[in-house]
């Protein structure tokens, strides 16, 4: 594993073109669950459903029971050393941009500046008639919430199930998966499409994936980590401070 860690770092410090490609696993040490986390959330509700937006515009106080607490409890939830280590690394030069598909905004939280938020995010909520802008956790209470302007349902700048994802978002995502010669992929399953396919676009274009996950959800990955992100990130970043 030290080894490992050591032919990670070395790879960071001569690419060209480092990014990292994050999921729900590196927010799993800010208290926030994973969608395939035990006795998580999402045991009890399939977010296919839920976070569908079939649903929600059948019914969207069924979104608003799920999701609703996190957004107006949103200041609440902190970026844990795993984020903070990504903010550093950029701030270093080490790392050019974080593409996330988590909606929890902690990598800008973090102090990350080049953040593609690929599922949009939780911060951002709007009216759906006349799209008046709501800064989460001031959102209006109801469940679902209404517009206090125009009685329109409220929802959040996320991307639900049946959504397509934000085309500049992707086209950039893209565009820099095959651009760079290191992608640092944390805390996802890769499931999830069009996302899961960004690390195949890097291998494509000659790039190295560098996986840190508990589990190996990646088969072609370079380089493998199994450890939290919390724990690997702020590793590597001492390394790289050192050499
Ligand atoms: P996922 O739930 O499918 O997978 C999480 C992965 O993280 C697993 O492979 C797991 O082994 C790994 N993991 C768990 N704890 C970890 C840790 N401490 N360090 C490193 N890895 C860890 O999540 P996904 O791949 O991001 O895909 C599912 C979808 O879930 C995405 O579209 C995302 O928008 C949504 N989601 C987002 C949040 C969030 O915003 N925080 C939370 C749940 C789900
Ligand atoms: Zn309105």
């Amino acid at each position: 594993m030290e080894e490992c860690y050591v032919n990670v770092a070395e790879s960071i410090r001569h690419a060209h073109k480092c990014i990292a490609l994050t999921g729900a696993g590196i927010s799993a040490e800010s208290g926030i669950p994973t969608f395939r986390s035990k006795g998580g959330l999402w045991e009890k509700y399939d977010p296919a459903v839920y976070a569908s937006i079939e649903v929600f515009r059948q019914d969207p106080a069924k979104y608003w029971t799920i999701r609703g607490d996190f957004i107006r409890n949103y200041d609440q939830y902190r970026p844990n050393p795993g984020h903070l280590a990504l903010a550093e690394l950029e701030k270093l030069g080490f790392l050019h941009l974080v593409i996330t598909q988590n909606i929890d905004g902690l990598h800008v939280k973090a102090g990350s500046k080049n953040v593609v938020e690929l599922h949009g995010n939780l911060r951002q909520t709007f009216c759906l008639s006349c799209g008046k802008e709501y800064i989460a956790p001031h959102v209006p209470p109801g469940t679902p919430p209404y517009c206090s302007e125009c009685g329109g349902v409220l929802k959040p700048n996320t991307v639900l199930f049946g959504e397509s994802l934000p085309p500049e978002a992707l086209l950039k995502a893209q565009q820099e998966s095959a651009a760079c010669d290191v992608m640092l992929l944390i805390g996802t399953s890769a499931v999830v499409f069009p996302a899961a396919a960004l690390p195949q676009v890097t291998k494509r274009g000659g790039g190295k994936v560098v996986e840190i996950n508990l589990e190996n959800a990646c088969p072609f990955a370079d380089y493998f980590i199994g450890q939290k992100a919390g724990t690997a990130l702020p590793a590597i970043l001492s390394l790289l401070k050192k050499i």
